[in-house]
């Protein structure tokens, strides 16, 4: 331990975990940033029990925790200045292929997750461009993929399972709980430890991923709806620069028929006839197979492959979602900002997503689009341009993704959530005291 992480250990010793801490703090090192490595953790303090009840008895021993899943997001969301949990041990997977649900042991990946079930003939209704993530903190931020009729990760919960603030496991679900059930999947972690997650599955299917280059933006603004309907999921990318999409990746899938077969132009973009990688200069070798050769949906819809590092690596994001009908109109809007955000962008992705009824979800009765920045490393220049792309989106009503980088005001963060106040009863009722509660959700959704 250095000199760092002991005071951080013993300066947190008054909280209700000391004895175990010290117990376990040695032989248990945190991860001490997340996944991009852009936000060091608060706490040196991290939990891994290895069962339900260790969990429990974790919740009721201490005071303040987070949970903390597979550290992808790249905000202090997943942050405790006392301790972190990680489940990530919990990884079982039961099929009931009758019922056509499965329920997995909240730390379990996607990646893991899918060629189980896709091996005894199921999928899921879609995956995010990396599988490499956690599914409780995947469903936690209302991550998604694309797709104009796929909702996001979490609108495929139908229960969950989780320990509350009193340590008692509970339970939701979508059959027994009604309305109130909407509040629980997108959780942003505030409503305890979730323990076990079950997943509406669907019979496997194959998909086909095809790329285009060089699409003009003028071809959106009549056509952006049938371009994003050419396919199962479709991306665009673009680095906003001689207002054009670099890229256009369509998944389709191989078991439906399409209006059109997909030829050599595609609304005056061109196919590729190598296998890309969405940022230019990084090989193509982490990107999941093209050239239309079908495979599993779940070695097709995320971009990336599960043993490679996906997107670039150290980097930043940063998202925000518009509803679809005003797409367009937002894109150009972020286009006048194009000089100052391509000089300190790895690449911007557009994506769909269908809209939903989840309280908390960026896409809560909205069907969306997403504009997407993968930034480089380079904080300083994109803490100045995030106001000036959000000033431009604000008439659009743009939310921004829960698990990445932001500088909405809380206000107005509130003003873009109608049911923020039911979402915050529904975590009083589950975690009356804020054991839960951290920097990221007091500074968000509790100072307006
Ligand atoms: C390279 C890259 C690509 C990405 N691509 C996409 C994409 O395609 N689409 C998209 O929408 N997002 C994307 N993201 C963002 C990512 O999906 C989110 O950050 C997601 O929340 C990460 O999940 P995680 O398991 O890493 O959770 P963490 O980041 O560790 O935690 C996220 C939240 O989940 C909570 N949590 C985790 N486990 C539990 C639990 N057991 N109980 C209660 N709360 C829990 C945490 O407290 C926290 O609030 C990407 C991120 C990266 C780094």
């Amino acid at each position: 331990m250095d000199k760092r992480e002991f005071l951080r250990t013993s300066g947190a010793a008054l909280t209700g975990c000391m004895l175990s801490r010290m117990l376990h703090a040695q032989a248990q090192p945190a991860p001490r940033t997340n996944w991009a490595g852009n936000y060091t953790y608060s706490t040196g303090n991290l939990r891994q029990p290895s069962t339900i009840e260790e969990v429990q008895s974790i919740v009721r021993e201490c005071s303040r925790l987070r949970a903390l899943g597979s550290r992808h997001s790249f905000n202090g969301i997943a942050d405790s200045t006392e301790n972190q949990v990680s489940v990530a041990a919990l990884r079982s997977i039961d099929l009931d292929s009758a019922a056509s649900i499965v329920t997995v042991g909240a730390g379990i990946r996607y990646g893991d997750l899918a060629p189980v079930i896709d091996a005894k003939g199921f999928a899921l209704h879609n995956l995010a461009s990396l599988p490499h993530i956690s599914v409780a903190g995947a469903i936690a931020t209302a991550t998604h993929g694309s797709g104009l009729h796929n909702g996001n990760l979490a609108t495929a919960v139908s229960a969950l399972e989780f320990v509350a603030a009193s340590g008692d496991l509970l339970h939701l679900s979508r059959d027994k709980d009604s309305d109130r059930f909407h509040g629980a999947p997108v959780h942003l972690g505030a409503l305890g430890i979730l323990t076990r997650i079950t997943l509406d599955v669907q019979p496997t299917y194959p998909v086909a991923q095809t790329v285009y280059l060089d699409l003009p933006f003028a071809q959106l603004e009549r056509h952006l709806e049938e371009i994003f309907s050419s396919g199962y999921s479709v991306s665009l990318f673009t680095d906003w620069q001689n207002s054009r999409v670099t890229q256009v990746w369509i998944k389709r899938r191989t078991d439906r028929t399409y209006d059109a077969p997909l030829g050599p132009d595609f609304f005056g973009a061109y196919r590729a006839t190598v296998k890309m990688h969405p940022i230019l200069g990084h090989s193509a070798e982490a990107c999941t197979e093209q050239l239309g050769i079908p495979g599993p949906w779940y070695e097709r819809l995320p971009h990336f492959r599960m043993n490679f590092t996906p997107s670039s690596g150290q980097e930043l994001q940063t998202e925000y979602f518009v509803p679809i009908e005003q797409g367009y109109q937002a894109i150009r809007a972020v286009e006048t900002l194009r000089d100052q955000i391509t000089p300190h962008l790895f690449v911007t992705e557009l994506r769909t997503i269908d809209s939903d009824e989840l309280w908390m979800s960026m896409a809560y009765r909205r069907r969306s689009l997403a504009i997407h920045f993968t930034w480089k490393p380079e904080w300083p220049a994109v803490r100045t341009i995030l106001p000036q792309i959000e000033a431009r989106l604000k008439p659009f009503g743009a939310r921004p993704h829960w698990a990445k980088l932001f500088t909405v005001e809380p206000a107005h963060l509130d003003s873009l959530y109608p049911r923020l106040s039911d979402f915050k009863s529904l975590a009083a009722q589950y975690d009356p005291h804020a054991k839960f509660r951290n920097q990221f959700l007091s500074t968000n959704l509790y100072s307006a």
